[in-house]
């Protein structure tokens, strides 16, 4: 089974991204299951058709110790394992430790044994915040490969190599490695280009390009992935690109963070200062 956590800054379409890849993949007869790591718990509702309605953390507060692996997921599109870890109550309580609570739980639970047969687990991680608790599913282990969305704004990319210093710092110990990055397009000029660039600075791989296309959330609003929502539809066909490309992708790598002037500097050779 491959372990895949799926960073990149708030709302740059991680959760979005990794549901209809994930949709892809499950398409191509893959088993998988969708681990939401946002305290939103938002990661699976386009697979669900619908917000899950009680978190792994809800479940443990309503029921205490003694629940059963059926409490804790749905099955969704295409047989799609789906779990919410869910938060702390807002202002209490870290919300990584809350993620690495639920992960525990389903592994002693056997949510990843052998008789499961998953090909993947998918861990959709909230934020660009790697220092704290949202490292905790590199820091552990409990993911080994990791893609971060990202786009042609600075933001998005100054997160990107953030989170790039985070699987730094992890990867000797725990053995993660980078996979790539994936292009969330925002009608960036130049952006193709320019996020080849940055991840061929940082050593990796832009392993697609994915369009910014209406459709992605007009199937939003009916609470499904595009591939469910309108399987004919050219964007239907990226994620199924990027659903190929991450099943033969063999580059695995420590990435090498850029230092912020390089950074910028990149941004302004292609062609952001105006
Ligand atoms: P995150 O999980 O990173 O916070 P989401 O996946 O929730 O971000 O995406 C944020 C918004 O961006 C959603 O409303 C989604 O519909 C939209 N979005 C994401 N990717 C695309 C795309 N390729 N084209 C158009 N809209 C997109
Ligand atoms: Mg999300």
């Amino acid at each position: 089974m491959r372990k895949i956590a799926i960073y990149g800054k708030g709302g740059i379409g991680k959760s979005t991204t990794t549901q209809n890849t994930v949709a892809g993949l499950a398409e191509m007869g893959r088993k998988v299951m969708v681990v939401g790591c946002d305290p939103k718990a938002d990661s699976t509702r386009l697979l669900l058709g619908g917000l899950a309605q009680k978190s792994v953390l809800d479940t443990l507060r309503e029921e205490g110790e003694d629940v059963d692996l059926d409490d804790l997921r749905r099955t969704g599109f295409a047989g799609v394992v789906c779990v919410e870890s869910g938060g702390p109550e807002p202002g209490v309580g870290c919300a990584g430790r809350g993620i690495i609570t639920s992960i525990n739980l389903l592994e002693q639970l056997g949510a990843y044994a052998d008789s499961e047969k998953l090909d993947y687990a998918f861990y959709d991680v909230l934020g660009d915040v790697v220092c704290g608790g949202f490292a905790m599913p590199i820091r552990e282990g409990k993911a080994k490969e990791i893609y971060i969305v990202v786009s042609g704004e600075m933001m998005a990319m100054y997160a990107a190599n953030n989170i790039c210093k985070g699987i730094v710092k992890f990867a000797e110990a725990g053995g993660v490695r980078l996979g790539g990055v994936i292009c969330n397009s925002r009608n960036v000029d130049n952006e193709k280009e320019m996020i080849e660039a940055f991840a061929a600075k940082l050593g990796t791989q832009m392993i697609h390009f994915i369009p910014r296309d209406n459709m992605v959330q007009k199937a939003e609003i009916h609470r499904k992935t595009v591939i469910e929502y309108e399987s004919a539809h050219p964007q239907a066909d990226e994620y199924r690109t990027l659903a190929r490309k991450i099943e033969v992708n063999e580059m695995h790598i420590i990435p090498k963070p850029m230092s912020t002037d390089e950074l910028e500097k990149l941004l302004i050779d292609y062609g952001l200062a105006g």
